[in-house]
């Protein structure tokens, strides 16, 4: 019996159990030249809320009754494939299924050890590329400056304000429980990290952790953490826009400040971008992440949910921040 799980509804806000549906299917047999392949590792990821609306986007939209898709770590179980043998472990944008056949297009073998593999979804992977890219190519820090990250304690925020702290910088970050506080005070690093949900004045909190003020913001959240950012970032400050989860699930877009006086009288730089944008520059990155990996100065948390039967859940825990680093359902 094979596990496959669909996308049964469009979610209207926070996504619901309901929006998924859990269906079996017989387990595929490869065709000549094909592998089969056995989940091991699923990515869940806030961007897949947007692929569940029927909107255009920068990636299409799931379809309605169809499995939904991820960053997956697989493993190959069967194989007459020219390269990919019985046994190897490969990364792929793959379906919400526990077998799946492939033709190998679009897959990366991973040469790691079974007890390795979950980072290539987290630091060595996608959000680790989002982080090692935004930051540098965006953000462009230098020694010295001061750098806020939001969604700090989340797979982006945790990597990217590590890295501010190996170029020098003073890394603030903005998180959302006192647990979080400690770790990336603790774990990860940083200078300073406020609670977002329990500091009745943000505006004020981030003053007083920044005293030389912002010149870096690396945004993962939007909404009002990033207007009361907004209001204490110095001339010339250079803000990477990666996401906007506070917004996900909003059925109505929201209105707050005008950020146009702020950015000209900063003569500040707001600039959007998808990783996808540096894949030029992936290797390149991974292997600095990796060696920085190796070296000990960069670590990396990760959520580990049980069970294929959980990836809904996991995937709506991220709108309330059970995670801590990358999270990840073993399957
Ligand atoms: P995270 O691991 O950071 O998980 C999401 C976190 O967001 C939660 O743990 C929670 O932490 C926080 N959060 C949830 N709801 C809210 C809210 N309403 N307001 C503020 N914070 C909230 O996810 P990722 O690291 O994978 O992604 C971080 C961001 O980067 C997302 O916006 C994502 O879409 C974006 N992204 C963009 C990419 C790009 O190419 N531009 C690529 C990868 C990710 P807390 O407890 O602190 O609230």
């Amino acid at each position: 019996m094979n596990k496959v799980i669909l996308l049964n509804k469009r979610p209207v806000g926070k996504p619901t159990l309901n929006d998924f549906k859990f269906t079996t299917d017989a387990i595929p047999v490869p065709p000549t030249g094909h592998i089969l392949l056995k989940t091991l590792y699923v990515s869940v990821d806030p961007y897949l809320r947007g692929r569940m609306n029927d909107s255009e986007s920068y990636v299409t939209s799931f379809e309605l009754g169809k499995p939904i898709q991820s960053g997956i770590i697989a493993e190959v179980i069967d194989s007459t494939h020219a390269e990919l043998k019985k046994g190897d472990f490969v990364l792929g944008n793959l379906e919400w299924k526990e077998y799946q056949i492939s033709n190998g297009k679009g897959l990366t073998k991973l040469n790691a050890k079974v007890s390795e593999l979950s980072p290539y979804l987290g630091i060595l992977g996608m959000t680790g590329l989002t982080a090692y890219l935004g930051l540098t190519e965006i953000g462009i820090p230098k020694v010295g400056e001061t750098l806020v990250v939001s969604g700090a304690a989340g797979a982006v925020g945790s990597v990217v304000g590590q890295i501010g702290k190996i170029i020098g910088c003073n890394v603030v970050g903005i998180t959302g429980s006192d647990e979080k506080v400690n770790l990336l005070k603790s774990k990860f690093k940083f200078d300073h990290a406020i609670n977002y949900k329990t500091t009745p004045d943000l505006s004020e909190a981030i003053r007083k952790s920044c005293p030389k003020g912002i010149d870096i913001y690396f945004d993962n959240v939007g909404g009002e953490i990033s207007d009361a950012v907004l209001a204490n970032i110095n001339k010339h400050a250079r803000l990477p826009v990666c996401g906007y989860i506070s917004d996900y699930n909003n059925t109505k877009v929201p209105v707050g400040p005008r950020i146009q006086p702020v950015i000209l009288t900063k003569s500040a730089t707001m600039t959007g971008f998808i990783v996808g944008d540096f894949s030029a520059k992936f290797p390149a990155a991974m292997k600095q992440l990796t060696t920085w990996l190796k070296e000990g100065k960069l670590t990396y948390a990760e959520t580990i949910v049980d069970g294929f039967d959980n990836i809904p859940q996991a995937f709506i825990d991220l709108f309330s921040g059970k995670n801590e680093g990358k999270m990840i359902v073993k399957v």
